[in-house]
């Protein structure tokens, strides 16, 4: 029994298999603009229903999805390197409260 969550819409379902202990605030030019709080999990371990459009830049290594109806971003995943893991935008999960997990600041400014 996993926690879920979706986008504001609905047409993006996500399943992870328990809430996060602690999640990134990013201060990367993206990240910046999107206030993303990104959980991290093993791909194997998330579900993810819906269609979602990814964004790509930078280095091109990853791919950050959103709602294309609603817009909220999703997740993000790999383009082709296996890094073991994945990010969730923890604000989807039902239940999520950035004051109960750590918040740590990842210094990505560029
Ligand atoms: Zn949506």
């Amino acid at each position: 029994m996993g926690v879920h969550g979706s986008c504001h819409c609905g047409r993006v379902r996500l399943e992870v298999p328990q809430a996060p202990a602690w999640v990134a605030d990013c201060n990367c030019s993206l990240c910046r603009r999107t206030a993303w709080r990104t959980a991290y999990y093993p791909p194997a371990q998330v579900r993810i229903t819906g269609e979602t459009v990814a964004y790509v830049w930078g280095d091109r290594m990853i791919g950050i999805h959103h709602c294309p109806v609603c817009g909220c971003g999703t997740h993000w995943a790999t383009l082709g390197e296996d890094f073991g893991k994945m990010g969730i935008n923890a604000r989807l999960l039902d239940g999520f409260d950035e004051a109960a997990v750590e918040v740590r600041k990842f210094d990505n400014a560029a």
